[in-house]
């Protein structure tokens, strides 16, 4: 697609052309299309087949920045081959921002096992650079969402909700099933499979502002939707929420939009409780294990709540998110789990029902996209790190250490 072209998508862009108009158009443009510009990319194509794009300046021809772990606490920023389309339903994506997943962080600390230096990251939004012949609801200059995985939209499991599980579909950072590398999204830019079920798109250039709110969409709110939808949320709740990373904070968010009345959050870092208490939680629990779980009780006269939503995925959280659930109530879970051992006769003598799993976040990203372009909710704000992709290093460690709830990271 010719410059103009995207220009006027642009919500400032557009008009006709003299010099200075086109001064004016790029002073007007969000920061990260005049970035793109610079680098080469989609806002700076001057060739007239859209799938060709010059390469930056100063950057060799087919290279670009990428993420791998090498080892335990060993993340390196380094050259890879630029991607380029290789199927007919593949898009080629140049990020925009990406971020650090608090489940890319049990690969970082040694707690899940990983082949050395591979590709990582798995959330970002950028603008589409190129198209497969075959893809047909996307065009060059889109600014699209990913989910964290990819899928085709189509298969039964994608019909029945769960593209997590979709038949054809596979994650970033690795692999697919035919031995082709699908790119981290901790880079540059990213080849995506399967670009008509995996890629949702904005209907014009988002802001610099919604920028962060659209990559939230990418994991963490969606999965946090997942865990309030787990639990079957519904107006008038009592909801408790143990967890207050980015997915607990993003699942306190998500229960107030379905209309939940009274909020319980665990947590016991303030600026994690502020953010918890401007997205709608009614009440702060700083205790944790046993006393958390009675404080809970005490705080719902000794009933329990009607939906309790797990976000951690330990043994601990899964035990109190149980014990803080009243009879005939319902657990929603979204942490990976991690050694947890359900009390099959405590949910059967208390009627429990636990819904939940990897969240099926392409399912929801048509509603969230939009409740974010109308400016309702900015689930970005647990963005409170933002690094250059080079020192993405830096954001892991920040995770870790609990420096930072969670870090964007920008090419
Ligand atoms: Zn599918």
């Amino acid at each position: 697609m010719p410059d103009r072209q995207l220009l006027e998508r642009v919500p400032d862009g557009g008009g006709h052309h003299g010099a200075r108009d086109a001064v004016r158009r790029e002073a007007g443009r969000p920061a990260y299309l005049q970035r793109l510009s610079a680098q080469g990319g989609v806002g700076a194509a001057t060739g007239r087949h859209p799938h060709i794009v010059p390469p930056g300046p100063g950057r060799q021809t087919g290279a670009m920045r990428a993420t791998t772990i090498h080892a335990p606490f060993d993340i390196r920023s380094g050259d890879a081959p630029e991607p380029a389309v290789q199927r007919p339903t593949d898009a080629v994506v140049r990020v925009t921002a990406s971020c650090v997943c608090g489940s890319d962080l049990w690969r970082y600390r040694g707690e899940h096992e990983f082949t050395p230096d591979t590709r990582i990251g798995h959330e970002f939004v950028g603008v589409v650079e190129a198209l497969g012949d075959a893809v047909t609801t996307l065009a060059v200059g889109d600014f699209v969402i990913t989910p964290f995985v990819w899928s085709d939209n189509t298969c039964r499991n994608c019909r029945n909700g769960i593209n997590t599980s979709c038949e054809h579909g596979g994650g970033f950072g690795m692999a697919d099933r035919e031995g082709l590398l699908v790119d981290g999204g901790q880079g540059e830019i990213v080849r995506v499979p399967l670009a008509d079920g995996t890629l949702v798109s904005t209907p014009t250039m988002p802001t610099d502002e919604q920028v962060p709110d659209l990559l939230a969409l990418s994991d963490v709110m969606g999965t946090g939707w997942h865990c309030a939808r787990g639990a079957a949320v519904a107006a008038g709740d009592t909801v408790a929420v143990i967890g207050d990373g980015a997915v607990g904070l993003s699942a306190v968010l998500s229960t107030r939009l379905m209309g939940a009345g009274r909020i319980i959050v665990m947590s016991r870092h303030k600026d994690r409780q502020q953010l918890a208490t401007d997205w709608g939680a009614t009440d702060v629990v700083e205790e944790r294990g046993d006393e958390g779980a009675a404080r809970v009780l005490e705080l719902t006269d000794g009933l329990g709540v009607d939906a309790a939503l797990e976000c951690v995925g330990t043994d601990a959280a899964m035990q109190t998110a149980i014990a803080v659930t009243r009879p005939g109530g319902r657990v929603g879970y979204v942490g990976v789990p991690h050694g947890i051992e359900l009390p099959m006769g405590t949910l059967f003598s208390k009627n429990i029902q636990l819904g939940g799993g990897v969240a099926s976040v392409r399912q929801y990203l048509p509603e969230l996209r939009d409740r974010v372009l109308a400016g309702e909710i900015h689930p970005g704000r647990v963005f409170d790190l933002q690094l250059p992709l080079a020192e993405v290093a830096e954001g892991y460690a920040a995770m870790h250490e609990r420096r930072s709830i969670k870090t964007m990271l920008l090419p």
